[in-house]
């Protein structure tokens, strides 16, 4: 067992559904702690670089003007293997593919608008949370 941080994004389709609460209470009761936590709307640029990764993907111009066109609830969450348990919440990128009483099982409606993002690795989960938090902006 590994105490882990991830970075987790309510994108645009959730925010709009409704459902920040919702998702919010889900982390809280699987035990991952909110460390840190804003609502912000990303400019374009904003989403090209956090999805840098993505940049050769035929899906890329959709997914960050996507992630830009409303807003987002940005935030950091600790516990046991944070990663993966975020990513169990969450369920499959696909919604088509999503287990009953993931995320995106409840609420996505296409493979874009997935409803939420979380980090895959420890090194990517460091670089994200960097990404949008100073340390400072971290609890303890
Ligand atoms: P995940 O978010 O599950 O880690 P990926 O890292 O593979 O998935 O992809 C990042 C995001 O890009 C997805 O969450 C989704 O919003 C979008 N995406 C992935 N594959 C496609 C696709 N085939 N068409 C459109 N958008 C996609
Ligand atoms: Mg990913």
């Amino acid at each position: 067992m590994a105490l882990e941080r991830t970075l987790s994004i309510i994108k645009p389709d959730g925010v709009a559904q409704g459902v920040i609460g919702d998702i919010l209470n889900r982390f809280e009761k699987a035990g991952l702690k909110i460390v840190a936590l804003k609502l912000t709307q990303l400019s374009l640029q904003e989403a090209e670089g956090f999805y840098a990764v993505h940049r050769a993907r035929p899906f890329f111009g959709e997914l960050t003007e996507y992630m830009a066109s409303g807003p987002v609830v940005i935030s950091v969450l600790e516990g046991e293997n944070a990663i993966s348990a975020n990513r169990d919440l969450m369920g499959a990128t696909n919604p088509a593919e999503a287990a009953e009483g993931t995320i995106r099982k409840a609420f996505a409606r296409s493979i874009g608008e997935n409803t939420v993002h979380g980090s895959d690795a420890p090194d990517t989960a460091a670089t994200e949370i960097a990404y949008f938090f100073a340390t400072t902006e971290l609890v303890n």
